[in-house]
């Protein structure tokens, strides 16, 4: 099996680079200034790609690349210019497209793969004949290898597309998918002022603050980049402490990569705790004080 991955981030190319190597042969693109980063994780060759990065230009350079490097299959992480790129490439190739796919094997002719269905409720098993397929983020860990692949810049074309301005979405620089503990709250927080209660033990594990839906998107108690679930962050903590959340499958598809998973919640027939390894009922304003006394925090 002979693989091309591509992503702008460099981090999720190294993830997908890490997953398929132990497949075959990967090449791995990148944005120009971010190529050495994506080095270390033992791609046969990366390609810095130089030139604003549109849809089109990618997807056409990718195209290219592959037709001639004589690659079986293509890799994009899902993203949204990832998105846009994997259905361009798919279209030009002539070939299917599979999205969000979480785990891949390649067969003697076909290719297996396995994605979340009906809205995280059931795992799709394929068999298909396609060649490109996105990644959903954060399905894996990078890990990095002594050595180091060479690093071949590539020019994009110029892009159809102008851009005619740019906004810079506010951001706190929070980045759940990196975190290694998540403590992370639900409507049964209450209010937004309540937050305050949970922020000690937040502090306490040394973790990152997230929320459910109506937490981040109807109540707008926490920014939407805190959101986790199938709308929000696919994250993969060593630890995830669901505080007042009630463990709906739109949520628990965004955190079921979690090591270790400890619930909180009043109420005991919760589906939260049939995703749980640790399950603590009771009212999270009672027992947070105490689990952070415990802590000695
Ligand atoms: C297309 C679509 C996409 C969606 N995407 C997402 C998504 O990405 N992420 C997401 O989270 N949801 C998503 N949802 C919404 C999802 O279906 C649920 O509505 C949501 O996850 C419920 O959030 P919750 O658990 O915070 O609230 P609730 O379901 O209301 O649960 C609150 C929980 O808190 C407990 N509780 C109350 N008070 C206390 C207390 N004092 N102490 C302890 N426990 C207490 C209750 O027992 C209850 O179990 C999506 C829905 C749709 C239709």
């Amino acid at each position: 099996m002979k693989a091309l991955v591509f992503s702008e981030f460099p981090e999720m190319a190294a993830q997908m680079v890490t997953y398929l190597k132990k497949q075959g042969e990967v090449d791995a693109a990148t944005a120009g200034s971010k190529a050495d980063a994506l080095s270390h994780y033992g791609a046969g060759k990366v390609y810095s790609l130089n030139g604003q990065m549109q849809f089109d230009n990618v997807s056409s350079w990718l195209v290219e690349t592959y037709k001639a490097g004589g690659y079986d299959y293509l890799f994009v992480a899902s993203t949204i210019l990832g998105r846009e790129v994997a259905g361009a490439a798919s279209q030009a190739l002539g070939a299917g497209i599979i999205p969000e796919i979480t785990e891949f094997q390649a067969g003697q002719s076909n290719a297996h793969t396995k994605r979340y269905f009906l809205g995280g409720k059931t795992v799709l098993e394929e068999e298909s004949d396609s060649k490109v397929f996105t990644f959903a983020p954060g399905i894996m860990d990078a890990e990095k290898v002594d050595s180091q692949s060479p690093v071949t810049p590539a020019e994009l074309k110029q892009s159809a597309v102008t851009v005619v301005s740019v906004e810079e979405k506010q951001s706190s620089g929070v980045n759940l998918e990196k975190a290694k503990v998540i403590v992370s709250i639900g409507r049964g927080v209450g209010k937004k002022e309540n937050i305050a209660q949970v922020e000690p033990l937040v502090k306490a594990v040394n973790g990152e603050l997230a929320g459910s839906r109506p937490v981040c998107l109807d109540y707008q108690w926490l920014s939407d980049e805190r959101q986790v679930g199938i709308s929000g962050k696919k994250v993969r903590p060593n630890l995830y402490i669901a505080v007042g959340i009630s463990g709906q499958i739109q949520h628990i598809a965004g955190m079921r990569g979690s090591k270790v998973v400890i619930a909180l919640n009043k109420d005991k027939s919760a589906p939260i705790f049939d995703e749980s390894d640790y399950g603590i009922v009771g009212d999270l304003f009672q027992v947070i004080p105490k689990l952070v006394k415990a802590l000695g925090a």
